[in-house]
């Protein structure tokens, strides 16, 4: 895919995590010219944390789902780019988003990133613009626009490396009756605070990681809450005002009828039902398409089957996000600059085909993570990822099944020669 002459000039959509390791790892080879485009006046994605929901100051949707407590639910030292390790919390392993956003911002620095950043420019168009002939290549236009100024301008690339973020538009699944409900009803995407439901009974609506973390922190002020989801019982101990109930079938008034016939009342009703694969800014005509949450033809859920000079970070749900986007990113620009090669098209195809029963189950990985991060090491010739990065996953992922309330201090220490961890959880 290398251009013969010149450099090959590639458009980094988003300044969140992936984007930013997508230019650290572009700005370090002289192949590659970078452009990003950042909608927002700062980096970090979803790890800005900002009270406002809705609207920004510019119109625009609020990109970050960050609430005021969060803290990480992985131990930050396997949240680390294997390139730059600083982030060495030992106890409590998990840290608060104010961290993350730190960690980012210098790793930021270290890498001179911001220089190749257009802040406040939302890209909002991207077209597939065929070769008319053979002495000229494909190439991609992409429209932006200046969100304090309004002005657009178009651009032309030899690659696109997509990195908008896959937690910004919700999924509110339509329930009978919701319409009755004279409460307050929201997505975990506008949740900030859990003072703002003192007094409250909330019902929380999946028990996903947003469900649960949301659920633990609104207790410590509610009068109750209502952990509804549709999976086998949590079998960890809970808040004693945190009650498991069946899924929602529908509601009315301020009662909701229950999957297994019975019923609750709550005056507060939260969804905590994830999010959809959004990419508002595609044509039709790059070739992206998603069906009930799979997004096809993606080749290792990453490259655009279509048009392969695109490739979009970040696809796999149930997995250590930063390691993972470092993996993405060198697999795609050994591509780009021709180190690699890409298999027959139906080789391909059948990489992306439908594996799970259910199409919205296509991109977690889950324990599959690993192979997946190291078959794109493998093909991609670079390293695989130290065996701690698994190791602590799987500690933890054991430890919060058992202990929700707790598994965020325990102590997660690496040994010397990074091949076991300790997780702990002192009395
Ligand atoms: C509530 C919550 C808790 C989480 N907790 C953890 C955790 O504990 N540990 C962990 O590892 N991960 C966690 N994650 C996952 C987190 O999403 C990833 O770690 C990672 O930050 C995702 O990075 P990203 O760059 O893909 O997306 P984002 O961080 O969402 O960044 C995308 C960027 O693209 C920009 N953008 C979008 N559209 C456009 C456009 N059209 N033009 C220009 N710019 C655009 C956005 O403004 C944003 O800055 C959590 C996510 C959420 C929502």
């Amino acid at each position: 895919m290398a251009e013969q002459t010149g450099k090959i000039k590639v458009c980094v959509i988003g300044g969140g995590a992936a984007g930013l390791c997508a230019i650290r790892h572009l700005v370090g080879n002289s192949k590659f010219e970078t452009t990003a485009y950042e909608q927002m006046s700062k980096i970090g994605g979803t790890w800005v944390y900002t009270e406002q929901v809705g609207l920004d100051e510019n119109g625009l949707p609020i990109h970050s789902s960050m609430y005021q407590n969060l803290r990480t639910n992985l131990p930050a030292k396997i949240m680390n780019f294997p390139d730059y390790m600083t982030m060495d919390a030992q106890e409590p392993s998990c840290v608060s988003h104010q961290e993350v956003l730190n960690y980012l911002k210098n790793y930021t620095q270290q890498f001179d990133i911001r220089r190749h950043i257009h802040f406040n420019t939302r890209v909002e168009h991207v077209r597939f613009e065929p070769s008319e002939n053979s002495r000229n290549r494909d190439r991609w236009l992409v429209q932006v626009k200046n969100v304090k100024t309004n002005e657009t301008e178009n651009r032309y690339f030899d690659a696109i490396m997509v990195c908008n973020g896959h937690y910004f538009d919700p999924y509110i699944p339509n329930i009978p009756g919701i319409e009755s409900f004279p409460g307050l009803i929201l997505h975990s995407h506008a949740y900030r605070k859990p003072e703002e439901f003192s007094g409250k009974t909330v019902l929380v609506l999946g028990a996903a990681s947003s469900g649960i973390d949301i659920g633990i922190d609104l207790s410590n002020y509610t009068t109750r809450v209502y952990l509804s989801h549709n999976h086998d019982r949590l079998t960890s101990p809970l808040p004693s005002n945190m009650t498991q109930v069946a899924g929602v079938e529908s509601i009315y008034e301020n009662t909701f009828h229950l999957k297994d016939k019975s019923t609750v009342d709550a005056d507060v009703f939260i969804f905590c039902t994830g999010y959809k694969y959004s990419f508002p800014f595609l044509d039709e005509n790059c070739g992206i398409r998603v069906d009930d949450n799979y997004v096809i033809p993606l080749y290792k859920h990453l490259v655009n089957i279509e048009h392969p000079t695109m490739c979009i970070v970040g696809i796999p749900t149930l997995v250590v996000p930063f390691p993972m986007f470092h993996m993405q990113v060198q697999y795609f620009l050994a591509l780009l600059d021709g180190q690699i090669t890409l298999p027959a098209e139906n080789v391909m195809l059948e990489d992306s085909a439908l594996k799970t029963l259910k199409k919205r189950h296509a991109h977690k990985l889950m324990d599959q993570q690993w192979d997946y991060n190291d078959s794109l090491a493998i093909t991609g010739g670079f390293e695989r990822l130290p065996l701690f990065y698994k190791l602590g996953y799987t500690a933890l992922s054991v430890q919060r099944r058992t202990n929700l309330l707790r598994y965020k201090d325990s102590k997660f220490i690496v040994s010397k020669d990074g091949k076991s961890v300790e997780l702990t959880i002192q009395d």
